[in-house]
């Protein structure tokens, strides 16, 4: 790592790829190593970078959807991965889906016949102190153990988590607030932290609920993924099958949430708490969950108060490095307290294909920028990248949890309007935003 002039980029993944594919634009090298077929990842089948390691689907491609948007973004900006999906697409509606053999043969040809572009296959194992040219870390979430470990030594321990255990968060304008009351939960004299909004369940609606959670479709664990939960942290679902009182002991309880409206406490009571700053989504406390996505938006629908839920993300639970990015990145997705550190990909803590391939791209720019001596970018607050960026660098640290692109990251449209035309205000705001910062 001696040569000043060149980036190095850890992980040939859909982050890895974008980045080294920017570096490249602007005329620096870089070297890109990947640890397969060295090293194999427990989800990865082949040697190919770039791997779509589960569906072949990158969502949709349509501007009325959060995902759409951003694509639309990275296309303008010469994303190598938009690019390559958009030459190797299959038939799959407003989806944009690949075949994902061509996709990623399509992406290594492009990584290996770049001049530019130096393809190691090794293991990257630690973290130099002394770095003298810029690194980009983007190993994505099941990073090898030995780099975790270096990574988990720069960034303190209590900031590298090992696996995702999210709930579902609904768009707030959706929930029904005929139903729902605001209170916290007032129990031997001390009231817990922060507003919360209830929803109350009847001893019928309760049961039933419980009946609902038990019979529904769950995804399976993969062998990787088996023995990651913690006592404190388990699938909403896995606690219903342990009895069916047991939710309400637990996430459920109604224990100090009287109902200002009839001052009685509900049988049992879900909690919903505030998201972001703007109160704009609400996660579901507690329901962490494998349930299969269309039966969350199904059984949670049964919650006195969701009937009419709008899903931003759905619950999951799987094996995920990422680092707490609020604590330690700036918009730049430069590492706070190192101006040569770069992260990208699935290990900010932004989840999926496409918007990990985002955050490569700004790495990429800002690594070769640095290489440059030129001053570094942030794409504006009002498109999905800058929007995505703005919550892995600016969300609550103490409970920050990967995010996929949604319409509760972008800047709330003031003003009383149809969901549809708000959305596609938000739609046209971002690519008029995109093209005048891609030309001035
Ligand atoms: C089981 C599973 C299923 C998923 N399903 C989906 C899905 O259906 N849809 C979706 O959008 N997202 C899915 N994801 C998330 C998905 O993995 C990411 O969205 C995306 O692949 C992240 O891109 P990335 O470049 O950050 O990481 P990756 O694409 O994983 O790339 C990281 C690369 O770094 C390499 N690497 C790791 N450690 C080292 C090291 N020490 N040295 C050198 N190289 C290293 C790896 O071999 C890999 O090639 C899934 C994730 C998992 C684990």
């Amino acid at each position: 790592m001696s040569n000043k002039k060149i980036v190095t980029v850890v992980g040939g993944g859909l982050a890895g790829c974008e980045a080294a594919h920017q570096i490249s634009k602007l005329g620096i090298e870089v070297k890109l190593i990947e640890m397969r077929p060295e090293k194999t990842s427990p989800a990865h089948n082949s040697n190919d970078l770039a791997e779509l390691v589960c569906s072949n689907s990158l969502k949709s491609d349509s501007l009325e959807n959060a995902s759409g948007i951003l694509k639309e973004e990275m296309r303008q900006m010469g994303s190598l991965i938009i690019e390559a999906a958009d030459n190797n697409r299959v038939p799959a509606g407003k989806a944009l889906a690949v075949d994902r053999t061509k996709f990623a043969e399509y992406l290594t040809d492009k990584i290996e016949s770049n001049p530019l572009i130096n393809l190691v296959r090794e293991e990257f194992k630690e973290i130099p102190q002394d770095l003298e040219s810029p690194l980009i870390i983007a190993s994505g979430p099941l990073t090898s153990e030995s780099l975790s470990e270096s990574i988990k030594q720069l960034s303190d321990s209590d900031h590298l988590y090992f696996y995702d255990s999210i709930s579902p968060i609904i768009d707030a304008e959706s929930i029904d607030y005929e139903i729902v009351y605001k209170a916290s939960r007032y129990e031997n004299g001390v009231e817990e932290e922060g507003d919360y909004l209830n929803c109350p369940l009847n001893r019928e609606q309760y049961y039933e609920f419980i009946e609902e959670l038990l019979s529904s479709e769950k995804i399976e664990t993969r062998d990787f993924e088996k023995g990651i939960y913690f006592e404190s942290c388990l699938p909403v679902e896995v606690i219903a099958e342990r009895g069916k009182d047991t939710l309400r002991f637990g996430p459920a309880r109604p224990v100090g949430l009287i109902d200002p409206r009839d001052g009685r406490m509900p049988y049992a009571v879900v909690q919903l708490r505030c998201e972001n700053k703007e109160a704009s989504m609400y996660n579901i406390v507690g329901f962490q969950t494998k349930l299969k996505y269309p039966e969350q938006r199904r059984v949670f629908r049964k919650i006195p108060g969701l009937e009419n839920a709008e899903f931003m993300r759905y619950g999951s639970m799987h094996r995920n490095t990422y680092i707490n990015s609020p604590e330690l990145m700036r918009p730049t997705l430069q590492f706070k307290n190192n101006d040569l550190l770069f992260f990208a990909g699935q290990i900010l803590g932004v989840e999926g294909y496409v918007e990990s391939a985002a955050m490569g791209i700004i790495s990429g720019i800002n690594a070769a920028k640095v290489v440059r001596s030129e001053p570094l970018i942030t794409p504006p607050r009002e498109t999905a990248l800058g929007s995505l960026i703005k919550y892995i660098t600016d969300a609550e640290a103490k409970n920050f949890q990967p995010m996929n692109i949604n319409f509760g990251l972008f800047p709330a449209v003031e003003g009383k309007m149809r969901k549809a035309e708000k959305r596609k205000l938000i739609a046209k705001t971002a690519l008029d935003n995109i093209s005048s910062f891609i030309n001035p």
